[in-house]
């Protein structure tokens, strides 16, 4: 084992959009910026999936008002306004900056950009280059994001799994990792710490991509004392009869031409414009939320499952239970102390998914506002945190880091015992059974934690 002890003012954990952005308003901050992220940066992390960005512009007749109202409507009356309104202010300013990367948003002849019109009536621009087609990576907006961040001097470590951040004085001074791929300890001491490790999802199945998402940041805020929010909206997503190992977006686009969130044609009519009221839930019911996949879930609890569904007139037929986790989307994360993104712990910081703003409330209706709501607070973070850095000092006690290093490297010295993926298919067959992710029934939860204690 080698140690690598490295120096920044601010150590950015995670490389996705809030990540990116925590990073460039940091540097434009006159902070030096470390960003490490356990994957290769620009390839990893839910982001490079996304394909809808969200932008509230009043001159191309986009009504903020009413877009907060529909927005609060579907999150059950439990979003908080401060942060889904700024998410609605703030994102034009985010699509110029994005667009000046040269992010790959799709244009229109005039250089206007393309709006999304299959999204009912939010406003949505497209993102050219999403998904992980490692053939055209440099297509994508993963690799322009990455380009950007080594043009501005962001001193990118992929491959570095961050594990335990470092305390000293009751303030977080940085963070210990380990490397995937060597036998390298990192230690990086730095003046704070922005978690953008995105959000805390279990996907049995059908949402694989989302693997990298198993709340890093939040977990180890906890284990200093940090104070987390949510965990009661889920956010399931359906999967086929056809193949239940494949999102149900996915096969809706095969075979219906509908697009990749095509979560959404199944949505309350009140609220969406497409689809909904040719949606039969279980026995002929309209849903009554607008994700009727809520519905389908809840069905399949009662004992109705494999509940079907009819989409757009088409014969779809539709099964619940097919993947959970990953919250609503900010409905769960480090609790935001204040508006700056700070944490309850002195020096840490939190964006974007890992940050439970409650943006979006109980239900996810603001598409293409995920990717917004994380720019948005990461640039907010990014500037806080450089700030902060410049006043603190980030010189950490000898004795802390040899206890961390010991601490992060001691899985590697045991001699036996269950392997990291036994446990994760053991979880994973413990709490998609049991439904543990959302229905918190006592005899269901019991069950689980037993086996889970055991594990
Ligand atoms: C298939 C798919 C499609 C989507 N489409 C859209 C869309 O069209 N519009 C939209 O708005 N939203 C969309 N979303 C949701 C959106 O992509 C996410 O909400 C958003 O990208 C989260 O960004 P983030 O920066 O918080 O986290 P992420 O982009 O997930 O980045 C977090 C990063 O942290 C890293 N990390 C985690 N733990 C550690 C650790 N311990 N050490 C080091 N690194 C760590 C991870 O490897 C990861 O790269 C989609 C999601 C998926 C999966």
């Amino acid at each position: 084992m080698e140690v690598k002890r490295l120096k920044t003012d601010v150590l950015v954990i995670g490389g996705g959009m809030a990540g990116w952005l925590a990073a460039d308003s940091a540097v434009k901050a006159g902070a030096d910026v470390i960003m490490c992220d356990k994957g290769y940066i620009g390839k990893c992390g839910q982001s490079v999936y996304a394909r809808d960005f969200f932008v509230c512009n009043p001159e191309w007749g986009d009504d903020a008002e009413k877009i907060s109202e529909k927005v609060n409507i579907a999150g059950e009356y439990l979003t908080n306004r401060y942060w889904s309104e700024l998410v609605l202010n703030e994102s034009l300013e985010i699509y110029k900056e994005l667009d000046s990367w040269d992010f790959g948003f799709v244009k229109n002849e005039d250089g206007t950009p393309t709006r999304n019109d299959k999204i009912g009536d939010f406003p949505v621009l497209i993102l050219g280059g999403s998904g992980m087609n490692v053939n055209k990576f440099k297509d994508t907006h993963g690799y322009k994001a990455r380009k950007h961040m080594l043009d501005i001097g962001v001193k990118l470590l992929d491959r570095v799994m961050m594990v335990k951040y470092l305390m000293d004085g009751g303030r977080v001074k940085g963070a210990c990792g380990i490397s995937v791929d060597s036998d390298d300890v990192y230690v990086i001491e730095a003046g704070s710490v922005i978690a953008c490790t995105g959000g805390c999802g279990l996907r049995p199945v059908g949402y694989s991509c989302v693997a990298s998402s198993t709340g890093d940041g939040e977990r180890m805020a906890y284990e200093i004392g940090g104070e987390l929010v949510g965990k009661e909206f889920p956010q399931p997503m359906r999967s086929t009869v056809e193949n239940p190992c494949v999102l149900g977006g996915r096969a809706l686009e095969k075979d219906n031409g509908m697009t990749v969130n095509s979560a959404f044609p199944v949505v309350n009519p009140k609220l969406w414009k497409m689809g909904g009221e040719n949606f039969k839930g279980h026995e002929g019911k309209n849903s009554v939320y607008p994700f009727a996949y809520l519905d389908l879930e809840q069905e399949t609890h009662l004992g109705n499952g494999p509940v079907t569904a009819a989409v757009d007139g088409n014969e779809m037929r539709i099964v619940s239970g097919g993947a959970l986790g990953m919250s609503v989307r900010k409905a769960d994360g480090i609790w935001p102390a204040d508006h700056e993104c700070r944490s309850n712990i002195p020096g840490l910081f939190a964006a974007g998914d890992a940050l439970g703003t409650m943006q979006n409330g109980a239900l996810y209706l603001l598409c293409g506002g995920s990717v917004a709501g994380c720019a948005v607070t990461g640039k907010i973070a990014g500037e806080a945190a450089a700030k902060e850095a410049k006043e603190a000092e980030s010189r950490l006690s000898e004795e802390t880091i040899d206890q961390a290093v010991k601490e992060v490297w001691a899985p590697r010295e045991r001699k036996s015992g269950y392997s990291p993926s036994w446990i994760m298919q053991i979880l994973h067959n413990t709490m998609a059974p049991y439904f543990i992710s959302y229905v918190k029934k006592g005899d269901r939860l019991q069950g689980a934690l037993s086996y889970v204690e055991f594990v």
